[in-house]
């Protein structure tokens, strides 16, 4: 990031000497490369091939490069050839080709143009960060090098004249069926490996390179299922589908299926569509869902399915890589970055889910999988099938607007009823007034529930004992030094938890302000809830599913089926038993504290929470015993809430956008946000405004719609030991805005040792 503003210092790495005539006429028949590389530098510099290397260079492959003044070899990505200098001046070479075949094919490389152009960033971050580690390692991979004799020798022999140890190489190669490795050679000759490289530079003996797998592929076996006949509604939707793809022509089709409806049922018929063209299809789901319950549903209708989750190591990864590239795959099912999976021939591509924030990266580049997926169904002139119970508010006015088409299961199958959902209001409860987490009527529910033998699953977003931990002399907070926000009591590791930072400390002896020992945990956590469970229901045996608990690899997948063999009766979490689960004995749901999410200082507070409410309700009533819902707030007035309990998104999302319209907020506008940071606070604001100054004067001539607010302080004041201040651009639609920021940002230098980074379409704002 602190490269950023080199940009238009280098506009062309070049050599600055003039070229007499010769070298001119000498440049006309050379091979130059393009290359961009992995830095914040929006220049494509151009290289010459040398002679040995013109036949192997490819576009999509990585190459070394001198780069700058003391000619650092860089590494970086070449995006394509050409023999047209951008410049009269000498260019440098490149000095070595990384890798034999390309990385990634030629589709996938204009997508990352896309991406870097989108979303205001550099081509050559897009790359690294595209592919992967394990894929430009190439892990789990061994160079073999075979040798084999060259047909000079082969015509020569017997009569050619060589050293013995030689001529004992040469034999054995010959007395072989197949090319042999070095060690057989030195074994099979009885020589070491100095008469094999001198036969190999002489030219009688040849080298062939071979990768092959030190690992082995898992082969998936299909499971049986049963076939289910489609409802009505289903059937409409997959005709729909089915058109576009046979066509094929690109469309957006937003399946808005209430929880429960079998949306998964009718993206596997379009799937079996696709495969039985010989197509691939690419599924993206939150990797919270990434279940085996989701990964099963695939695998018994499917041959051959491959799962990129986060869990792979470099080495599978690799290896998952290479076998959806070499077409052996027909379903890709995956998390956010699945969408770059290199599928020879894609024909569909699925985003379950649509609304969760995890598709957008939160790190360079910022891009959000949906954006790209779409970018992607277009090029490739396929359809893009986003399916959700709770659609985001964009792709929503999308569908108002006709640029998307609708596609409604507005019933779940079996005609069962979405459960009844109740708000609790927690104001007056004299339980939640004793600092306890559930109220007499959650509990009241809970005790029935357990009675009839039916199972309970508890929301509650805050995982470890208490999000606050106060003096109780004064009442300070303890705070992270680092970032100034509240630290979270850690019951189980005996810490106090930054959860933004990472930051953890012990409880410290004194009140750093008042001096007095002691202090109390207030607010509740998931460790908190647990106890609370033990304590009133000591009978009971209970399951708690955060990232606190669920570390280790597989220990989702394992809790989750104990919870399904009924081995306990109450699951209890945070986001990560939200989504995707599907338990029909699951009569009871709780939402502990629904405020959670809606005193998040967030444009987007609001669709979360109702979102939030939605997905939660959606885990139970799913089997033939119904289920309820209920809801503990101290907000029952809410809109989210509200329209939550009724299960009426249309009238949420009308009513959400009343506001957003009137405000001239998202999905009515589009933003840009800057975030500057730096160790002082003065100069990370001085360079704010400074930004604000240029923008503001160049803003005017390119769109009317166009407005800048800030430099402000972010609400995440302090991370990491920086100061965080934004600014936002808002207008109409993107193009002014991407326009504008190209137009500023080579002439921005910022104060020293503030960095910048921009999020076109941002999610949040902390
Ligand atoms: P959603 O993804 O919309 O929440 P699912 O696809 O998980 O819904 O479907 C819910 C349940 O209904 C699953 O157990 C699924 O096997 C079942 N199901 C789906 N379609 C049908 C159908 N046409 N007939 C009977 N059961 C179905
Ligand atoms: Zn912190």
């Amino acid at each position: 990031m602190t490269a950023a503003h080199q940009a238009s210092l280098f506009s062309e790495d070049e050599l600055p000497d003039n070229l007499t005539p010769w070298e001119i006429a000498d440049q006309q028949d050379r091979l130059l490369a393009e290359v961009v590389l992995d830095r914040p530098l929006s220049t494509v510099f151009h290289y010459v091939v040398p002679e040995g290397l013109r036949e192997l260079i490819a576009p999509g492959q990585r190459v070394e490069v001198p780069f700058g003044a003391g000619n650092q070899a860089l590494i970086g990505y070449c995006v394509g050839t050409t023999r047209q200098s951008p410049t009269k001046r000498q260019l440098k070479s490149l000095t070595a080709i990384l890798d034999r075949e390309p990385l990634i094919d030629s589709a996938l490389l204009k997508l990352t143009q896309w991406i870097a152009e989108h979303y205001l960033c550099s081509w050559g971050q897009v790359l690294q960060s595209v592919i992967p580690a394990g894929v430009k390692s190439k892990a789990g991979t061994r160079e073999l090098i075979h040798y084999r004799v060259s047909p000079q020798l082969k015509s020569q022999w017997p009569d050619i004249k060589l050293p013995a140890k030689q001529r004992a190489i040469v034999a054995a190669l010959i007395g072989a069926t197949q090319p042999l490795t070095v060690e057989q050679l030195t074994e099979q000759a009885g020589c070491g490996i100095g008469p094999i490289h001198t036969l190999r530079d002489r030219g009688w003996i040849v080298a062939e390179q071979h990768r092959v797998w030190t690992t082995r592929e898992d082969e998936s076996i299909p499971e049986p299922h049963q076939e289910l006949h489609l409802t009505h509604e289903q059937q409409a939707a997959v005709n729909v589908i089915l058109e576009a793809l046979r066509a094929p022509r690109h469309e957006t089709q937003l399946l808005f299926g209430v929880t429960g409806s079998g949306k998964t049922e009718v993206y596997i018929r379009a799937i079996e569509e696709v495969v039985s063209f010989g197509r691939q299809a690419i599924v993206l789901v939150p990797e919270i869902s990434l279940t085996p319950q989701t990964i099963r549903r695939f695998r018994s209708r499917f041959s051959s399915v491959a799962v990129l989750h986060s869990h792979l190591t470099d080495a599978e990864r690799h290896q998952q890589w290479r076998r959806i590239a070499e077409g052996h795959v027909q379903v890709v099912v995956g998390a956010r970055s699945a969408v770059f999976a290199p599928t020879p021939h894609l024909g569909l591509i699925v985003i379950d889910e649509e609304h969760e924030s995890s598709f957008k990266q939160d790190s360079t580049p910022r891009y959000h999988a949906r954006e790209v997926a779409r970018q992607r169904a277009q090029m490739h002139g396929i359809p893009l099938l986003l399916g959700t119970a709770t659609p985001t508010l964009e792709s929503w006015v999308r569908v108002q607007q006709k640029q998307d088409r609708l596609l409604a299961l507005p019933r779940r199958v079996a005609r069962r009823p979405l459960p009844p959902v109740t708000i609790i209001d927690v104001r007056d409860d004299p339980l939640i007034q004793q600092q306890r987490a559930l109220g007499r009527a959650l509990l009241t529910a809970m005790n029935a529930t357990l009675k009839t033998g039916g199972q309970i699953i508890l929301f509650l977003n805050v995982r470890g004992f208490a999000p606050l931990i106060l003096c109780r002399g004064c009442g300070n907070a303890l705070r992270c030094p680092e970032c100034e926000l509240t630290l979270t009591w850690h019951q189980q590791h005996q810490c106090a938890l930054c959860h933004t930072c990472g930051y953890e400390c012990d409880i410290p002896a004194a009140c750093p302000k008042c001096q007095r020992p002691g202090v109390r945990y207030v607010g509740m956590g998931t460790e908190r809830l647990e106890q609370e469970l033990r304590t009133l229901l000591p009978k009971v045996s209970c399951l708690r599913m955060d990232s606190d608990t669920m570390q280790a690899r597989g220990s989702h997948a394992t809790a989750l089926e104990k919870f399904r063999h009924g081995e306990a009766q109450i699951l209890l979490g945070t986001q990560m038993i939200a989504k995707g689960l599907d338990f029909p004995n699951v009569t009871l749901v709780g939402v502990v504290d629904a405020d959670t999410s809606l005193r998040q200082p967030d444009l987007r507070a609001r669709e979360r929470t109702f979102q939030l409410i939605a997905q939660v309700a959606g885990r139970t009533g799913r089997g033939p015993k119904g289920g309820r819902v209920l809801v503990q707030t101290s907000c029952p007035d809410d809109p989210a809430i509200q329209f939550a309990a009724k299960h009426d998104f249309v009238g949420f999302a009308n009513h959400e956008l009343q506001e957003r319209e009137l405000c001239d907020a998202p999905p009515y506008t589009t933003a840009v946000r800057v975030i500057l940071r730096g160790p002082s606070e003065p100069a990370v604001e001085a360079s704010g405004h400074k930004l604000v100054e240029q923008l503001r004067q160049a803003a005017p001539a390119l769109d009317s719609s166009i407005q800048i607010a800030g430099p402000a302080p972010c609400p995440l004041f302090r991370l990491q030991g920086n100061f965080r201040f934004h600014i936002q651009l808002l207008a109409k639609s993107l193009p002014p805005l991407q326009l504008l920021w190209r137009q500023v940002e080579p002439g921005f230098r910022p104060e020293k040792d503030v960095e910048y980074v921009v999020d076109v379409e941002p999610l949040s704002y902390r």
